[in-house]
């Protein structure tokens, strides 16, 4: 492990760790954990002019700060991915951080990238996870390569896109007849029982420390300034919190002087931290709600959010908001970032965009402020949900004179 770890700290008792000590969660209350570094002894050894020499364009530039032993030997690109900045018609300075350009097509791959190398090092051989869709093709897409058995539960009903990517790659599928928190919990058990090395969101804490590395492109890309709002969709709450342990990790360092206000975007019909954080808003603790999520968005349909303390936190630290939006206004900005700007994102990818309007509409946004959104995930994951977004096509015979009344119509 990285010698810049000094341990890990339970995000619902605060009680310390030694990283020895730690697997998944907390042994004392099952909370997750979260990894602390020296953070004085990183800003010694790496100032933040190192980065300029540094030609590695890829989540591995951050290899002091990740809880790695040495540099893998990964064939594929992973992160540093475009930060665009996009005209809009708010008065902001508004960026799009495209995260489908991962190689299995989402954000997910900066964890499954850490989770995979970890294991690797530690000599395990087989790995699991639960998914909603894309945490299963992205551990199949980055194992596949790597001599790493993989067995992947997901629920029935995922996009067969996603299904498709994790099959191809080689991974065992199970289609789990239920919701997401049931492949969760079967996948547990399934990792306790046979001894597979659980990769599950917000279960195993190194997929925060890889998702946090998508908070120092955008600082780095942003030439280490740091945007006023980040915005970005919910639904364990692990890249909300991945996001927010990065800037975190930034600002303890001393690579940014202050920290952006979060604001994390759910469906209404998936809003369980929403819930979360307005009754957390009148007490000392925080519980995690429950709902039956129902959301066309599959990535962020969740019952309970499974790293839901800290992305909660994340957004009361931060001064952010919650957002909910319909399925509705979720379809629209699939077709709103597509015709815009040129991107295609699946419906929890472009959810941000809708939570971004519905901060503009409230007055919560300042002209010149500047705005991160975050595309999550591929459009392609989900092709059914953007033809819902916008079927336009005209079916012609093909015939001079068929074309000729056609055209007629227009
Ligand atoms: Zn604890």
């Amino acid at each position: 492990m990285n010698m810049y770890i000094e341990g890990a700290k339970c995000i619902r008792c605060n009680k310390e760790w030694q990283i020895s000590e730690i697997r998944y969660q907390c042994p004392t209350c099952q909370g997750n954990l979260d990894i602390a570094y020296n953070y004085k002894a990183l800003r010694n050894n790496y100032p933040k002019t190192s980065f300029r020499q540094n030609k590695l364009y890829s989540i591995w530039r951050y290899l002091p700060f990740l809880p790695l032993k040495k540099m893998p030997e990964r064939p594929l690109q992973l992160g540093w991915t475009p930060l665009y900045p996009v005209p809009n018609e708010y008065g902001i300075k508004l960026f799009i951080k495209d995260e489908g350009r991962n190689p299995s097509g989402s954000l997910k791959d900066r964890a499954t990238a850490i989770v995979l190398e970890a294991a690797q090092e530690a000599g395990i051989t087989h790995l699991t996870t639960a998914s909603t869709g894309n945490a299963g093709s992205s551990l199949a897409c980055l194992s596949a390569s790597m001599g790493i058995e993989t067995t992947v539960f997901v629920p029935d009903k995922a996009p067969e896109a996603k299904i498709a990517q994790m099959c191809i790659f080689g991974t065992r599928v199970y289609s789990v007849i239920g919701s997401y928190d049931d492949a969760y919990d079967l996948c547990i058990r399934a990792s306790n029982l046979l001894g597979w090395y659980n990769r599950s969101t917000g279960y195993n804490p190194l997929t925060r420390e890889g998702k946090k590395t998508c908070a120092y492109e955008i600082c780095e890309q942003l030439d280490w300034h740091v945007p006023d709002w980040v915005i970005v969709s919910v639904g364990d709450g692990n890249i909300l919190s991945g996001l927010w342990k990065g800037f975190k990790d930034l600002y303890g360092i001393g690579y940014i002087d202050r920290l952006p206000k979060m604001a994390g975007v759910q469906s209404f019909a998936s809003n369980a931290i929403a819930l979360s954080v307005r009754s957390a808003q009148n007490k000392a603790s925080i519980d995690i709600e429950s709902v039956q999520a129902s959301t066309i968005a599959d990535s962020i349909s969740v019952n309970t959010p499974r790293d839901g303390v800290f992305a909660v936190k994340a957004i009361l630290e931060s001064r952010g908001m919650i957002i909910e939006v319909t399925d509705e206004k979720i379809l629209m900005a699939i077709k709103t970032v597509a015709q815009r700007w040129g991107i295609f994102g699946e419906p929890a990818g472009v959810a941000c965009v809708a939570g971004l309007e519905k901060l503009w509409e409230d007055g919560t946004l300042k002209s010149g402020e500047v705005v991160v959104c975050i595309i999550t995930g591929n459009g392609l994951k989900d092709v059914g949900s953007a033809l819902k977004a916008s079927l336009n096509r005209v079916r012609v015979i093909a015939s001079q004179s068929d074309l000729t009344q056609v055209l007629r119509r227009i």
